[in-house]
């Protein structure tokens, strides 16, 4: 073994790491070019109607034969969408096709197919009958040209259809006219004649714009402000922007597909106390997370440095999610964030999430409005700038027995609201209850009359956050 001269020990080269290994994949993806070229399709079900009216999306000249063809095939056939033959297909058919699919009627017709194609080189699918195919369907996903196909290798199709679900949700639909614009761009970007490196920086903006609004039609002048950037230099981190996101009251499963989205995209997350842990797990994994706990009554983040840290963050370049427990626009001090992000020229958006009420509502299969006894809702919270119950409250409205009254922040002045409402005139059976932490695990609810809330205090014992609901809506039938 050569010795290094210096150190006397085995030298070693400088030797470049080999590619990691590829595990092994049931089925190897491959993007089928169909367009203009010829697709046989032999079979007349309604099935099969859907696999032609697919390959016609994908540009294919689609000829059917089946004797008997099903409605949507003639349908299609009329549409001038396929060219149908009413009859069984003949192995001469199968000549110069692109591919050939079968819906076959036996076992014995399937073999049959597959040879035809074999003998005519052509790839041949049997629809339902695995073993006869070289390529098979999967569950797609379109913003074309941006194109998603999944595969489950036939182990689990229904599998297959729920994930394209998922990543049909999170995917918008704008996508498409980004995957677009790139497309008919392209040529423009080479046109310039760029190096490797700005080539990339140009795409990495672009991608950027598409990821951040998917939502806007992209115009020649966002690509003419790539261009610009890209000759200032000043491509790399963008503008910083906000997005107050709604996080709802603790079920994962609440928040928006959209909220989802943010966080995936967010580079930091300034996330309140009442936010459930199962979310920021949604966000994605190199974002910054940063707790801004603001809980009555416990130590708290000043509103003036979340503020400073959000825009902070935002003038830096990143994608901010200011996460809010329920609604951001209920009780969440949202105006004063919005009113810093205008003054700072920023831009921000806000996504609504399910409030607190509405989360327990619906955990405890409750109508917050009924027709008869309960045609007025109402928020309102308990808790004053000064932590007791506010004197300006419109006491009336709350004495109000058809209305249902959802009261946030409310248990610390619970006996001063109740003494207030009953000497408004609210009668003292009215029914109310209290519900704690809604919508998670440790959902408790007590129920009583609104002269008996004051008396639940000492039941109180949950530490999580509670509404309090007032009205014949909390009644044990909802319109007691
Ligand atoms: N923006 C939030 C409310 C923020 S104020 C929303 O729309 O829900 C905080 C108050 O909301 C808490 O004091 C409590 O009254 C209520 N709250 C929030 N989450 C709750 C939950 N999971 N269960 C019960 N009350 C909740």
């Amino acid at each position: 073994m050569p010795q290094s001269e210096e150190t006397g020990r085995p030298a070693r080269r400088p030797t470049a790491t080999p590619p990691g290994r590829i595990a092994a994949l049931a089925a190897l993806p491959l993007f089928h070019k169909l367009d203009g070229r010829p697709v046989v399709v032999a079979g007349g079900t309604e099935g099969i109607a859907w696999k032609a009216e697919l390959l016609a999306a994908a540009g294919a000249r689609v000829r059917v034969f089946a004797p008997e063809p099903a409605e949507a095939l003639v349908a299609l056939s009329d549409a001038g969408t396929v060219a149908l033959a009413r009859r069984p297909w003949t192995p001469d058919d199968l000549r110069g096709a692109a591919l050939a699919i079968c819906d076959a009627g036996s076992e014995g017709e399937a073999a049959a197919f597959r040879c035809a194609a074999r003998l005519a080189g052509v790839t041949v699918n049997i629809v339902d009958k695995p073993a006869y195919c070289d390529v098979q369907f999967g569950s797609i996903v379109n913003r074309s040209p941006l194109v998603i196909g999944i595969s489950t290798d036939g182990a689990a199709p229904v599998f297959g259809q729920a994930v394209r679900a998922r990543i049909e949700a999170l995917l918008p639909e704008g996508f498409k006219r980004w995957a677009e614009a790139a497309r008919s761009w392209r040529p423009a970007v080479q046109a310039r004649e760029l190096g490797f490196r700005a080539r990339r920086v140009f795409w990495e903006a672009f991608t950027e714009k598409a990821l951040r609004e998917p939502d806007r039609a992209p115009t020649d002048a966002d690509r003419d402000a790539l261009f610009e950037a890209l000759e200032q230099g000043r491509s790399g981190p963008g503008v910083g922007s906000v997005a107050f996101v709604g996080a709802g009251p603790g079920d994962p499963e609440l928040v928006t597909l959209k909220a989802v989205r943010l966080l995936q995209s967010a580079d930091v997350i300034l996330y309140d106390d009442l936010v459930d842990p199962r979310i920021l797990d949604l966000a994605r994994r190199e974002a910054r997370r940063i707790g801004v706990g603001k809980r009555g009554h416990r130590a708290s983040c000043a509103q003036d440095d979340i503020v400073a840290a959000m825009l902070a963050e935002a003038a830096k370049g990143a994608r901010v999610v200011r996460l809010k427990g329920g609604d951001p626009a209920v009780f969440g001090r949202l105006g004063e964030e919005i009113a810093a992000c205008r003054a700072a020229g920023l831009a921000y958006e806000v996504v609504p999430g399910i409030t607190a009420a509405f989360g327990a509502a619906a955990s405890l299969g409750l109508s917050l409005t009924h027709r008869r006894s309960a045609r007025r809702l109402q928020f309102v919270t308990a808790h004053g700038q000064d932590g007791r119950l506010p004197e300006d409250l419109n006491w009336a409205a709350l004495a109000d027995p058809g209305a249902t009254t959802v009261v946030y922040m409310g248990v610390r002045t619970m006996p001063a609201l109740v003494a207030r409402v009953l000497e408004a005139g609210l009668p003292g059976h009215t029914p109310a209850m209290v519900i704690s932490s809604a919508t998670t695990q440790a959902q408790s609810v007590l129920r009583s009359s609104v002269e008996g809330l004051p008396g639940l205090a000492g039941q109180l014992t949950e530490p999580g956050p509670s509404i309090i609901i007032i009205g014949p809506a909390a009644g044990e039938d909802g319109i007691a």
